[in-house]
């Protein structure tokens, strides 16, 4: 095979054991790889009803065919695993060495299972795992954590670690690597943190597998080229996604005060040109031109990475609005090793909990010091408040009761990120629908819809929504290449399959893509109803009570929501184009015409399957 090592290496914590498998051309012509191949070996070797933070757990780490080549942001990999937060299917892409690392060691993928009897750290060197004793790395935060290791094997290792919030299983830890390059919201930390794992350190020297070395460099090149010369590449450069902020306030979607409204008085101290003023430099993934890091100084007078998901959380969600502050929450959680944008929700829902006099604690809306101490609670589970919100918004809400399930702001227990949908329904559907809980990657069609008309709960949404879900949930996940250069700067989407094509010699074009998106797509879905079982039901696909009962009071869309009858209406026109029944359980006859008739016999053991 080219463009794939047709390698994986399978990880006994327990065992203290490592072994390599082949696997086949099926498999990567049909799952590509990244999150194809984490939810195929999720699907295949994760026994139904595995406590998440058990040793049975698997964590999966996976890169694509096209990466550690030398092409436009192909630095990425998914990390993968039953989410200790949804107890269903839970992922995330990080840009980090230990992408182009792992695979130039020579795999694709590789899975931990089992627990360590203590702290472990795994180094993967070329053909070798070696086990080391990580007592002394336990309890370091994670920039601490890296650059230990830093020193101990070089800069330019692949690293990917756990912070504190891992090491207490707060349920959504997340996995760091390179300070402040993170994935895995649905407490992928925890899963390691309960392996006892604290670092795994990649280091590679092989070179990739490619079929046609010359088209690719020259591709690579001029790829590369095409990004720099985009209109927009240079406001970009600026600002990454943080122009976002006043994007949203324009068009009421900032999610502000716990998502009740989607404008916030504060904005412009927490925007793009605000960020400008204090910015030190820009900070990326491998392999990308487009480093849309941006790296400033916080209020502590330390660095921190800033994004929109990460300053609208920590920003206007909570009341904050001076953007160093901002800047200082983000880089605690960041150490931590916290996914900022459940933080951030956590944050609110116990300002909005102390306001109405839920809790006893009194945490002030835009309180920093508060909000920062009680960061630290959360990651280290100290008093009841920070133990109870370290499982997140849903069980807090369960636990809390007295109605705050409606203004608990999650889908199938994952926080919602940073768009508020009183007034948008394709984007509310794609929250509702998004294969790992209320999540943006898979369907970011917010933008679309703001251009297109909000009003309307149409089939021309419910079919945008699907086609995005398919190019960035489905494609670009699979092939494990960020989806910014194409949705940001415009590099036109023509060019992946020629990637794919010098790289693997395969020719895979679009509608081809397609299907592989949504195989994948069906295959997270039926590993969701395999785990809930009878329990399964279309509720878990609609975004919380708030957006459709509390309308929003300020801004120019002051008196909208979304309408309950509408939505019903839309998520069942989306179930039928999906070829899903009206539970929204895929039929027997949808799995079979995507290749998964295996999967649909081991579904229908679990759950009926419409024909
Ligand atoms: S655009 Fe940003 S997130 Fe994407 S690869 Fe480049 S630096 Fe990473």
């Amino acid at each position: 095979m080219f463009g794939w090592n047709g390698k994986l290496l399978h990880v006994n914590l327990g065992k203290g054991k490592a072994v390599a498998d082949k696997y086949d051309a099926e498999m990567a012509k049909n799952f590509l790889g990244g999150r194809g191949f984490a939810a195929k070996i999720l699907w295949d070797e994760l026994k139904p009803g595995t406590d998440p933070l058990s040793p049975d757990n698997k964590l999966v780490f996976a890169g694509g065919p096209l990466t550690g080549f030398a092409l436009p942001s192909s630095g990425k990999l998914v990390v993968a695993s039953k989410s200790p937060l949804t107890w269903g299917y839970g992922d995330g892409n990080i840009g980090t060495f230990a992408a182009v690392q792992m695979r130039k060691a020579g795999y694709d993928a590789v899975i931990v299972e089992g627990k360590a009897e203590g702290p472990v750290i795994l180094l993967l060197r070329d053909e070798s795992a070696e086990f080391f004793d990580a007592k002394d790395f336990w309890g370091l935060n994670s920039f601490e954590t890296e650059k230990k290791l830093g020193d101990l094997y070089g800069h330019t290792v692949g690293v990917l670690c756990i912070g504190q919030g891992g090491e207490n299983l707060v349920k959504f830890a997340n996995i760091v690597s390179q300070e402040g390059r993170a994935g895995g919201r649905p407490g992928m930390g925890a899963v390691m943190g309960s392996k006892n794992l604290k670092a795994v350190v990649f280091i590679g020297s092989n070179e990739l597998p490619v079929a046609y070395p010359k088209e690719m460099k020259d591709l690579g090149m001029e790829a590369y080229r095409e990004v720099l010369v985009k209109p927009n590449y240079a406001f970009w450069k600026r600002e990454g996604t943080m122009s976002t902020i006043e994007w949203s306030q324009e068009n009421s979607v900032l999610p502000t005060f716990n998502y009740s409204e989607g404008v916030f008085s504060k904005a412009d101290g927490i925007g793009g040109f605000a960020m400008e003023k204090i910015k030190v430099s820009n900070r990326g993934c491998p392999q990308c031109n487009m480093t849309c890091g941006n790296v400033v100084k916080d209020s502590d007078r330390k660095e921190s990475e800033l994004d929109y998901e990460n300053v609208a959380m920590l920003g206007s969600n909570i009341g904050v609005g001076k953007l160093k502050q901002v800047a200082a929450l983000n880089r605690v959680a960041d150490e931590y090793g916290l996914d900022t944008i459940s933080l951030g929700s956590v944050l609110g829902f116990a300002m909005e909990a102390s306001e109405k006099g839920l809790i006893k604690e009194k945490v002030p809306w835009g309180g920093f010091k508060g909000s920062k101490a009680l960061i630290k609670d959360i990651a280290f589970r100290q008093g009841y408040l920070g133990n109870l919100l370290a499982d997140g918004v849903y069980s807090a809400s369960e636990e809390l009761g007295k109605g705050s399930n409606r203004w608990a702001m999650h889908v199938k227990g994952l926080e919602i990120s940073a768009y508020d949908c009183h007034t948008t329904p394709a984007m509310a559907l794609a929250y509702g629908t998004c294969s790992i809980g209320a999540h943006h990657k898979d369907a970011w069609v917010i933008a679309w819809e703001v251009k297109a008309g909000r009003k309307g709960y149409t089939a021309e949404k419910v079919d945008k929504v699907i086609e995005l879900q398919r190019i960035r949930g489905g494609v670009f996940e699979c092939l494990t290449v960020c989806r910014l250069p194409w949705i940001e700067v415009g590099l036109e989407l023509e060019w992946y399959p020629k990637f794919l094509h010098a790289a693997t010699s395969i020719e895979l074009p679009w509608q081809t893509l397609n299907v592989i998106g949504d195989r994948v797509f069906n295959l997270i879905r039926a590993f969701w109803i395999r785990e809930y079982g009878k329990k399964w039901s279309p509720e878990m696909d609609v975004p919380p009570p708030r957006w459709f009962e509390e309308p929003l009071t300020e801004g120019s869309f002051k008196g909208a929501m979304l309408d309950r009858t509408k939505y019903d209406a839309m998520l069942q026109m989306y179930y039928q184009k999906r070829g899903w029944d009206e539970r929204g359980i895929p039929r027997e006859s949808t799995l079979t015409s995507l290749g998964l008739r295996n999967a649909a016999k081991e579904l229908g053991g679990h759950v009926s399957l419409a024909g």
